[in-house]
């Protein structure tokens, strides 16, 4: 292989394009809505800039870069595993944090993810990332956003000192299942992965000041034929055991040279989470989740739709006396827009769509499931027919007229952002 011949033989401006722009199907914290062009009138900067959507509605610029695109493990779904054939480079630890300080006080960037590729064990790779943050934080006075994947299998101490320096660190578990990661990386385990998720969550609770922004990590989808269930209650479990700030979705796409699989569509990544969405905002619990036999959440209908189909007996809902909680459970209601409610109906009876509709509901979605002041408004053939888990949702959607379709529509908030 020449790529190794060529290491070393890089300037940093070099190594920026090759280990800032690699190909990210592992490391999607933020996709599909954070990486994006940069904004209008400001030109495109050196590799590894990506926007991400932070609290408050903002999106800024961070610096996602490898430390080393050199692996010597070969997850199957990974583009630069050890078995493919590209151009491999590294940073060293000063190199890399004289060029992120570069850019940062040229605002081109606000803050770092920084990641790795495993170069010569989990603990020298850790100790090179772990060197490059402390030379930002203690040296360079660095206070911004860093995001530091930490190395499975690298020490217990490492990981002390990452969550000292982190906002967020993240370790992807990338199967719903021990023996689906197996299928597709087979140096990989649940037990190298999960001790150190663990390790996180112990220092979070000793030091709750510590780590603001969590702990995510990643799955990835459809490469090893796991259904959305598994990885539903995979990620339910992540999120009681772990306090796990976020799980990310990738949907698998073949990389050169290997096909464990088919590529997977966007709508099964989008409907994942659309169900991850309802677990973390909306009070589901996985059981409760609508999937279809052999697994899969219904595809031509947004999950919390399909539970709402499922259980007829809670609707049609009175929102002028719903609790907080039972108007989550209303399609085209969210959190903001029940808190809204709460507030406004103390004063003020709600009897017209067009004052839902301005607090936010989506009041074609919503009319099919509530009352106004004792009115129903929506189609009452939808809530008369009989479902049960497991029937298919087609029916359904034929028999409605084209304005109901829009009950159908995908909820765009299920991608709203959430990043630091
Ligand atoms: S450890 Fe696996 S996923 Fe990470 S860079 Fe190496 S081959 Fe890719």
């Amino acid at each position: 292989m020449f790529l190794c011949a060529i290491l070393g033989c890089m300037d940093s401006e070099d190594k920026l394009q090759l280990l800032g722009t690699y190909d990210a199907s592992y490391d999607v914290e933020g996709r599909p809505r954070t990486v994006r062009r940069p904004p209008l009138g400001q030109k495109n900067g050196p590799g590894g800039i990506f926007y991400a959507d932070v609290s408050g509605g903002r999106c800024v610029p961070l610096l996602r870069v490898l430390m080393t695109n050199v692996c010597e493990n070969d997850c199957r779904y990974c583009a630069i595993n050890c078995h493919r054939q590209i151009r491999r480079t590294s940073f060293q630890p000063e190199e890399l944090a004289r060029t992120f300080m570069e850019m940062w006080q040229r605002r081109l960037v606000t803050g770092l993810f920084l990641s790795s590729g495993v170069a010569g064990g989990a603990a020298k790779t850790a100790e090179r990332m772990l060197t490059t943050v402390e030379i930002l934080r203690q040296r360079e006075r660095f206070s911004g956003y860093i995001h530091l994947k930490l190395m499975p299998g690298q020490p217990a101490d490492y990981i002390e000192r990452a969550v000292a320096l982190a906002d967020r660190v993240s370790v992807n578990l990338e199967a719903a299942t021990a023996e689906h990661l197996a299928r597709i990386a087979p140096r990989k385990s649940y037990g190298l992965l999960l001790p150190p998720m663990e390790e996180v969550r112990r220092l979070q609770q000793r030091y709750p000041g510590q780590l603001r922004a969590g702990q995510i990590t990643q799955l990835v989808v459809g490469a090893a034929g796991e259904s959305d269930q598994q990885i539903m209650e995979t990620s339910q479990g992540l999120y009681d055991r772990l306090a796990m700030r976020r799980v990310y979705y990738s949907a698998y796409q073949p990389v050169c040279g290997e096909e464990l699989a088919p590529p997977v569509p966007p709508l099964r990544q989008h409907r994942l989470y659309q169900a991850d969405w309802l677990l973390r905002f909306y009070g589901f619990r996985f059981p409760e989740l609508p999937f279809e036999p052999g697994g899969s959440l219904p595809r031509d209908v947004d999950p919390k739709a399909a539970w709402a189909l499922l259980h007829p007996e809670r609707f049609p809902l009175e929102v002028n006396r719903a609790t907080y909680d039972e108007l989550l459970r209303v399609p085209g209601i969210g959190p903001v827009s029940a808190r809204r409610i709460l507030q406004l109906r103390s004063a003020h009876a709600f009897g017209d769509l067009k004052e839902l509709a301005r607090l936010g509901v989506a009041v074609k979605r919503a009319c099919q499931f509530v009352l106004l002041d004792g009115r129903y408004l929506g189609d009452r053939r939808l809530l008369a027919q009989p479902r049960a888990v497991g029937d298919p949702f087609d029916g359904l959607r034929a028999g409605l007229d084209p304005v109901q379709l829009s009950l159908w529509s995908d909820n765009v908030q299920a991608l709203a952002p959430a990043v630091a």
